[in-house]
C-alpha cells in the first residue's frame, strides 16, 4: 500500500501541476463522450487503453462488465447508466471484455463458486452466454473461453438496450453501442462489427466510419 499512498503525492507534486488547467476546467462539471463498461480486473486501464484524459469517459466497473437486465429493483448499474445517458448525454455506450477474465472463468464453472454465492448469483446475468455457446457447439467449457467472452458482451449490449433511458436514446439515434474485447497480453482490442456479425480487429471494424470523417 505505501507505493499507493506515496503515488498521490507524486501525483500532487509532479503530475497535477503539468495539467492544471484541464483539471480547473473540471472542477466544475463533466461532459463524457463514452460511457465505458468494462471488468474490474486490476489488469485493465480505460484511459491508457483509449488514450483518453480524465473527463472523457465515464467508467462503470464490476467483474464481467455485467448489465443486469432493467427492473425496477434499483441497483448501482441501473443508477448509473441512467445518469450517464439521461443526464449527461453520453452519445457512445462501450462494453469492454476482456481476455483471462476471471468472472467468464467463474461462469463457466458455477460449481467451483459455492463458498462464493455473491459472486455465483452475479454471474446468472452471464448465464445467456453460456448457454448460447454450448447451443452453438453442442457443449461448453474452458476451451471456448474466448467465444464465451465475446458472446458476453453481446448479451450484455442486449441487456443494456432493455434499460428505458438507453432505448430510448438508441430509438431516437442519440446513443451508438459498441462491444470491444481488450487482449491484455497483446494490447489488441477486438470489436464486434454488425455487418459481419464477429469480432473484428479495430482498424477493420471501424474502418468505414473512417472512410466517411475523411
Ligand atoms: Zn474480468
Amino acid at each position: 500500500m505505501d507505493h499507493v499512498i506515496s503515488g498521490v503525492a507524486k501525483f500532487q507534486d509532479e503530475v497535477y501541476p503539468t495539467k492544471k488547467a484541464t483539471f480547473q476546467k473540471l472542477a466544475n462539471g463533466q461532459n463524457p463522450e463514452v460511457l465505458f463498461i468494462t471488468c474490474s480486473d486490476s489488469r485493465i486501464d480505460p484511459n491508457l487503453v483509449t488514450q483518453t484524459d480524465p473527463g472523457e469517459l465515464f467508467i462503470c466497473r464490476n467483474a464481467g462488465n455485467v448489465v443486469p437486465p432493467h427492473s425496477n429493483q434499483t441497483g448501482g448499474m441501473t443508477a448509473s447508466i441512467e445518469f450517464a445517458v439521461a443526464a449527461l448525454g453520453v452519445s457512445h455506450i462501450v462494453i469492454c471484455g476482456h481476455t483471462d477474465c476471471g468472472a467468464m472463468k467463474g461462469a463457466l464453472n458455477p460449481e467451483a463458486l459455492d463458498g462464493l454465492p455473491h459472486v455465483k448469483e452475479w454471474l446468472g446475468h452471464c448465464r445467456c452466454a453460456t448457454e448460447v455457446v454450448k447451443e452453438r457447439r453442442g457443449s461448453v467449457d474452458h476451451e471456448n473461453l474466448e467465444e464465451v467472452t465475446q458472446e458476453n458482451v453481446l448479451q450484455q449490449l442486449q441487456h443494456l438496450r432493455t434499460h428505458p433511458s438507453v432505448a430510448a436514446k438508441i430509438a431516437t439515434g442519440k446513443v451508438k453501442l459498441h462491444g470491444w474485447v481488450y487482449n491484455i497480453g497483446s494490447g489488441e482490442v477486438l470489436c464486434y462489427d454488425e455487418s459481419s456479425k464477429t469480432f473484428e480487429r479495430m482498424s477493420e471494424a471501424y474502418a468505414e466510419q473512417k472512410l466517411t470523417k475523411k
